[in-house]
């Protein structure tokens, strides 16, 4: 848990959050400002700012989170239509907090294009 970390806050229930999964490893909630009809931040409880901070000693952990994310995919219903996973990374990527994030959206067709 790094201090003054809001994604390690909300895992550990400091901040409030709309719970979509929970396990030792994992936390997953619903964004605070929806981008579709379901959009679900899963996180890892470990503190890694940004992706590119992972560590191979994190590989496990990201294939887990891969893992875990398309449980919840399925659990939300997205399988059948398709969905989008992304994370942001630094700046210029939109990364707004800094812990490790994965966004699942989903219930609407996604753009064609990423930017
Ligand atoms: P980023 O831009 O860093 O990839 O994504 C951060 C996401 O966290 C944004 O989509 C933003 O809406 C969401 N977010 C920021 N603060 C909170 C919060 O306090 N609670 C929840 N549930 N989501 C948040
Ligand atoms: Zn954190």
């Amino acid at each position: 848990m790094a201090e003054d970390c809001l994604f390690c806050k909300i895992a550990g229930g400091e901040v409030p959050s709309t719970e979509v999964y929970s396990d030792d490893e994992f936390y997953a909630f619903r964004d605070i400002h929806p981008m579709a009809p379901t959009h679900v931040l899963v996180i890892p409880r470990k503190h890694i700012p940004t992706i590119v901070d992972a560590t191979p000693e994190d590989a496990a952990l990201l294939g887990r989170l891969l893992l875990k994310a398309n449980e919840i995919a399925r659990k939300e219903g997205l399988i059948e239509d398709g969905f989008r996973y992304v994370i942001n990374c630094g700046k210029w990527g939109g990364q707004v907090v800094l812990h490790v994030h994965l966004h699942i959206l989903g219930g609407r067709a996604m753009a064609d294009a990423l930017g």
